[in-house]
């Protein structure tokens, strides 16, 4: 059997490990013995010499050793083909009812470093740490056969990569990929726009939300901020809505937001606009605009710990603002992807936020990422998205 190098974990620090959380920080190894480069396979011990698991190796990021498993087995191809499979079969399981969805979440689905997304019979691959590419092409091998797409695309053009001494990459991998691909999420049509859109072409992780708002928008005036390529805006107008705005900077997005809408039918009932959130909603406040339903779904304000303290008066000023905006028995239904914000501190500033305006503001329903992106409860870091709905009653 081959030997790998040797990773032994202070004192301590397998605590964490043994309560299931695959990484290993840089900071919390104490020897690693054995030749080895970055990339390789590697066995961790606790500092008793104990095994916890075997990983791949990167000291060039902060995350030095992510776990693949608990156990002593060889990490091939049929071992890369079994986690796929269980991940599919969560999926069925799931029974989601869209044509698009997330197949493999990267830790929350035991295959730390990868993420594939499925629309359609195509696949979107990202591979962010540089273990994960050492098996590029046995990912490749498995996806084709498991799930004989006619194409399979990569966007690993994310910042992670460089994290892990990876340039970005991005291209076909495989086959035909059209630039828009289509699918439908709980009867409404959309287009993954897989070559230039963000992510790897749709929020996919906001779909049980766009549900939400289709329940809630029959008769409302609604807003829709940070709108992108109007997920929110077709599931309010094609739910009733009696009016839709929705708002992005990006004027790319406003276009394919058109298209969505016509696509489903209700373009008559949605007015794109492009603007900052920012000045509109504080220009909608001083013209005494008022909305019925706001949906506040921006970018990750907070992209690391250090960026916190900006991201959290950030989130303060959008709430506050759309909570002026709405009329007695408005909803606001409000998100945050920002991984190093907790829901508990996210709650806090939609308090603070509440308090500043000096309403009442009813708790109505939190909100995760949808299940398709597994969030692992001793795994904080596979949770990121978190929503709020609030209703605004008048005393
Ligand atoms: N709600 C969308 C996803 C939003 S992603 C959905 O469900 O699909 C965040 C969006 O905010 C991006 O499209 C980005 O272009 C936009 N954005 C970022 N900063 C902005 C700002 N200050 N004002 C308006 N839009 C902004």
């Amino acid at each position: 059997m081959k030997l790998f190098p040797r990773i032994v974990l202070n004192r301590g620090a397998e605590k964490r490990v043994r309560a299931g959380h695959p990484w290993i920080f840089k900071s919390q190894i104490s020897k690693i013995r054995g030749n080895y480069e970055n990339g390789t396979l590697v066995d961790v011990f606790s500092h008793r010499g104990t095994f916890l698991g075997r990983g791949y190796l990167n000291e060039q990021s902060q995350i030095a050793v992510r776990l693949l498993s608990r156990r002593p087995i060889s990490i091939d191809s049929d071992f890369f083909r079994r986690k796929m499979e269980a991940a599919f079969r969560r999926r069925q399981a799931l029974a989601l009812k869209t044509t698009g969805y997330r197949l493999v979440h990267s830790e929350g689905d035991f295959l730390p470093g990868l993420i594939v997304d499925r629309y359609g019979d195509f696949l979107v691959v990202q591979i962010l740490t540089l273990g994960m590419e050492t098996f590029r092409d046995i990912l490749l091998e498995n996806l084709k056969e498991l799930f004989s797409p006619q194409g399979i695309f990569e966007r690993s053009d994310v910042k992670q990569r460089t994290y892990e001494g990876l340039d970005e990459k991005k291209g076909l991998l495989w086959g035909e990929v059209p630039e828009a691909i289509p699918f439908v999420e709980n009867g409404l049509n959309f287009l993954a726009n897989v070559v230039t859109g963000q992510k790897t072409g749709f929020f996919l992780d906001q779909r049980d939300n766009r549900l939400l708002v289709k329940k809630l928008s029959s008769g409302r005036r609604v807003l829709d901020c940070f709108s992108y390529n109007g997920g929110f805006s077709v599931a309010a107008a094609v739910g009733g809505a009696e009016s839709v705005i929705g708002v992005d900077i990006s004027e790319a997005a406003a276009k394919e937001a058109v298209r969505h809408a016509e696509l489903n039918g209700v373009a008559s009932k949605i007015t794109p606009v492009n603007a900052n959130c920012f000045d509109l909603l504080k220009m909608y406040d001083r013209q005494g605009e008022r909305f019925d339903l706001i949906i506040l779904d921006p970018p990750a304000f907070a992209k690391n710990k250090k960026a916190l303290a900006g991201a959290l008066r950030g989130y303060k000023e959008i709430n506050l603002r759309a909570m002026k905006l709405l009329n007695p028995g408005g909803l606001l239904l409000t998100a945050s992807c920002s991984h190093s914000l907790s829901e508990v501190q996210f709650q806090q500033v939609l308090s603070e936020a509440a308090a500043d305006v000096r309403r009442h503001l009813v708790l109505r329903q939190k909100g995760l990422q949808a299940a398709d992106h597994p969030y692992i409860l001793n795994i904080p870091e596979s949770g990121y998205l978190k929503s709020f709905l609030l209703q605004y009653v008048a005393d």
